[in-house]
This record gives structure tokens, C-alpha cells and sequence, in this order.
């Protein structure tokens, strides 16, 4: 286990700290008293770049390691870029595993997705059904590069010994996420469009597909407090659910947005945007038996998250 003074104490660096989880993380240690949080931006470290991602290690040398930086979106954007998909995330999480094992990083957490589990798999999920089925085709280059990045994790325990961990979030939301009205994952895809339907004094809103997945989200800074709380208390091969136990249908998060947003029109469903994987509730017990649990329900979480919405052109 991690000793907690030493812990807070040390250097974290939260790579992809100006995305959604990355900025929920830096709140995170913040809030619990770390002081020192190295930082780049992509364009000031591009971590697609072995020989800057080794150079930044080498100059910062921090302690505690965050891999939060990844090229993600929602279903479109992951079927229209999927080279992007796997090629950044194989070279993002690649060159950061390799520099942390040679600047001697004290621990460090991959963050991986539900997306991972083979689509038909048993519901809920639970950690072993990994690799046991082919994956949903919408996504797969992105869960082949994460899949990758988890047998990273695995090999450089074994091979040299680094305390390195695995999590798998369910679908997440909140402050700081992705509102680009294609590429963006569905929570701020609908947030947005309910938002802007009210505002516009439009009558009708489009949802993709038919409405009837079901998805389990948890808010950023759930997830966040869950990652720190395993940073401090976990150490295995091993990868770590981490869910609310909670699932909602499509169009039921629709209609909660509509009402959130004070929508009054209908909701229309296109069939020709793809519906995806079914289902991805994930077992969180192993991570609930280790004494953590999430703090923010989906009504919260939304309305807080509504509140945050930046401005869109
Ligand atoms: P997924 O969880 O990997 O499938 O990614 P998404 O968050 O992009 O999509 C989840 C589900 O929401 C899919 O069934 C989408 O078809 C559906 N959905 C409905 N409306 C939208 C939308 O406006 N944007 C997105 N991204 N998904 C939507």
C-alpha cells in the first residue's frame, strides 16, 4: 500500500490534464493537499513523441503518474477516425509506461474503459470476462489500444517490478467535457442539444439511434476520487471496475435532460445513427468491497453539470 503522507506528499503528474478526467484528478489531488503537479499541454509536450515524453520525465521526474491522456469520443468520432484511435493511444500510453519505468515512478494508474469487454458479454461485468468475446465493432481500434495499454501494465509489473494498476470507468460526464456536436460521447451530445433547443425555441430533438441501450455514467469527480483512493490503496495486475451499479436507458437520459433543461418538445429518434454495444452495466463490487462507493447521483451530477455548460458558437 501507498504510504499516504509520502503519497501526497510527492510529485503527480496527471498526463491529459486539460481534458475532462485529467482536470477532475488535478482537482482532486489539489483538494487533498498535493502541492506539486508538473503540467504541459499537448501542444507544449506531445505525447506521441518517445523522445519528448522521455525528456519531460527526465526534467520533472515525477513520483505518481495519472495516464489520463488518450484520444477519445463518442460512437461517430470513434467510427470515422479509428486509426486515429489506436495509432495516438498505442504511441500516448507506450511512450509514458516506458518513461515512467526509467525514471523510476513510484506508481502509476492506466485508465482503461468499459468499452474493453466483449460486446455480448454476461452483464454486469465483472473483471474476468476481459477477452473472453469479440468486441463491439463501433469502438474496437480504441478498447484493441486500451486492451494494449492494460497488458503494458501487466508486463512491466512482471518483467520489472513497477507498481502499476489498471481501472476500467463505465461512461462518464461532467465539468470540462467534450461538447462537439458530432464527436462528443452522449451525455454532452444531449446536453448540448437540449440546451440549445430551449434557447432556440426549437420544438424537436434529435437523438441517435433507438433509444433503448443502456449505459451506466458516473461523474468525473467520482471517478477521480475513486482513482486516488486506489492509488493509495491497491496494488495488483489486476484491473479495477469502477462504476455507479446503475444503468439508464438512452431515451430515458433524454427525457432527465429534457426536464433538466426545461425541454417541453419531442425527442426523435434516428435509426440511422448506430445504437452500439447494447449494454455496458459493469460489476463495481470488488472496488465497493474495498470500502469506496460514489458520492454523486445521476440527478446531481447532471444538474451540476448543466449549471458548468460552456457557451457554443
Ligand atoms: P458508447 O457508449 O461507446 O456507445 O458511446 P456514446 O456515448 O457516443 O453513445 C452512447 C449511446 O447514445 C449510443 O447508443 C448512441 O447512439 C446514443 N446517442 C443518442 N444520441 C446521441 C448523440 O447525440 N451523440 C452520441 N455520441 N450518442 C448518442
Amino acid at each position: 500500500m501507498t504510504n499516504k503522507i509520502d503519497y501526497l506528499n510527492g510529485r503527480h503528474y496527471v498526463a491529459g490534464h486539460r481534458g475532462m478526467v485529467g482536470a477532475a484528478l488535478h482537482r482532486a489531488l489539489i483538494n487533498r493537499g498535493a502541492t506539486q503537479l508538473p503540467t504541459r499541454t499537448s501542444a507544449e509536450l506531445d505525447l506521441r513523441d518517445a523522445a519528448a515524453v522521455r525528456m519531460f520525465f527526465e526534467t520533472e521526474r515525477p513520483d505518481y503518474v495519472y495516464l489520463a491522456a488518450a484520444k477519445v469520443g463518442g460512437i461517430w468520432a470513434n467510427m470515422s477516425y479509428p486509426a486515429s484511435f489506436i495509432y495516438d493511444n498505442l504511441q500516448i500510453q507506450s511512450n509514458v509506461i516506458e518513461a515512467a519505468r526509467e525514471f523510476g515512478v513510484r506508481k502509476l494508474l492506466f485508465l482503461g474503459s468499459s468499452c474493453i469487454y466483449p460486446k455480448l458479454a454476461p452483464q454486469p461485468l465483472k473483471e474476468e470476462y476481459l477477452m473472453t468475446g469479440p468486441l463491439e465493432p463501433s469502438n474496437e481500434p480504441y478498447a484493441m489500444a486500451k486492451l494494449a495499454g492494460m497488458s503494458l501494465i501487466r508486463a512491466y509489473r512482471k518483467q520489472y517490478g513497477c507498481d502499476f494498476i489498471s481501472v476500467l470507468p463505465c461512461n462518464l460526464y461532467g465539468p470540462g467535457d467534450n461538447y462537439h456536436p458530432q464527436q462528443s460521447h452522449v451525455m454532452a451530445a444531449l446536453l448540448r442539444k437540449f440546451t440549445e433547443a430551449v434557447q432556440q425555441g426549437r420544438t424537436e430533438v434529435e437523438v441517435w439511434g433507438s433509444g433503448s441501450p443502456l449505459r451506466e455514467f458516473m461523474h468525473c469527480d467520482d471517478l477521480a476520487s475513486a482513482c486516488l483512493f486506489l492509488m493509495e490503496n491497491y496494488s495488483s495486475e489486476d484491473p479495477v471496475n469502477i462504476g455507479t451499479g446503475t444503468e439508464i436507458s438512452i431515451k430515458d437520459l433524454a427525457l432527465s435532460i429534457a426536464q433538466a433543461t426545461g425541454f417541453k418538445g419531442n425527442l426523435k429518434f434516428n435509426p440511422d445513427y448506430p445504437d452500439g454495444t447494447p449494454r455496458k452495466v459493469m460489476d463495481s463490487s470488488k472496488l465497493l468491497s474495498y470500502g469506496w462507493a460514489p458520492s454523486i447521483s445521476l440527478t446531481k451530477g447532471l444538474n451540476s453539470t448543466l449549471i458548468s455548460l460552456p457557451g457554443f458558437d
